[in-house]
């Protein structure tokens, strides 16, 4: 039956930053789906946790900075410690950095390419070794943004980054569909999370951003449910690097 392709029972996710925000939406989603969570985090992610444990679900703490590239596969690694397996990678940890574009700094600028680009490249290299040798296929699903397909205003950094998780998601689709991994990603629109809290709290911005909104609100969390279950599940074995809005008709307008 098509519902039981949705179905994540044994499978194992591993979800960056998922101590809040976007991330702690879709480690719920998926642990109502049926898997056990690893969540990559450099704080706390006790809510999280706790969340995914009441469903009956495992949940792994693993606490590194993702910022830095060589503790990366030491991640895969000990995410294994859990169930013996991964079969879902979700590179949602990003930050962004507001400036103007004439006074953006190099050390800004690395920041948020490091983490948002370079390192989601890596954790996913890392995860797809997992997955070849495992001989299981495998599903990696990269947060991206309205920005891999703007250019966004005073953030130039972030629309590189984001521009070029869109590119990756494809070139890494192309290489690895052989193997059975699926690479796709998520563009969320605007979200109601700490990232966007200098934009909600500024009216002006805030009510130009709700006007071109068709759907007339902000983004949740929840929204992403749906999506990330879908393509963290057989149900999108097909599917091969794509970019999935999720904007409430952002991009339509
Ligand atoms: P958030 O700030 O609430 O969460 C970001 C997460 O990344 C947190 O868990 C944080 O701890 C983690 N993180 C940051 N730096 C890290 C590091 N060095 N090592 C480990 N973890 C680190 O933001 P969010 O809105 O939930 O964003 C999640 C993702 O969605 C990001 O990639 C963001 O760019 C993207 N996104 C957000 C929006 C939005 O409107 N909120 C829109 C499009 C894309």
């Amino acid at each position: 039956m098509i519902l039981n392709s949705f179905q994540l029972a044994g499978r194992t996710a591993i979800v960056t930053g998922c101590n809040t925000g976007l991330g702690q939406g879709m480690a719920l989603a998926l642990a109502q789906a049926g898997a056990d969570i690893v969540g990559v985090n450099q704080s706390a992610p006790t809510e999280t946790m706790a969340q995914v444990q009441a469903l009956g679900r495992k949940f792994l703490d693993v606490r590194k900075n993702l910022s830095e590239t060589a503790a990366l596969p030491a991640i895969v690694q000990e995410a294994l410690t859990l169930t013996g397996r991964i079969d879902i990678l979700v590179n949602n940890a990003g930050i962004i950095r507001r400036e103007d574009a004439i006074n953006f700094t190099e050390s800004d600028w690395d920041d948020v390419v490091n983490l948002n680009l370079k390192n989601v490249f890596f954790l996913a290299q890392a995860a797809a070794r997992q997955f070849i040798a495992q001989g299981t296929g495998g599903k990696i699903v990269n947060i991206a943004s309205m920005l891999s397909f703007q250019g966004g205003v005073r953030v130039p950094a972030y629309t590189a980054s984001k521009s070029g998780v869109m590119g990756i998601t494809r070139a890494l689709a192309n290489e690895w569909a052989k193997h059975g991994i699926n690479v796709n990603a998520i563009a969320p629109g605007y979200m109601a999370t700490a990232n966007t809290a200098a934009l909600q709290a500024d009216p002006v911005r805030n009510a130009a951003i709700m006007d071109r909104i068709p759907a007339g609100r902000w983004g949740t969390p929840a929204d992403l449910a749906g999506p990330v279950v879908f393509l963290a599940s057989p149900a999108s074995d097909y599917v091969n690097g794509y970019t999935v809005a999720v904007d409430g008709g952002w991009l339509a307008r």
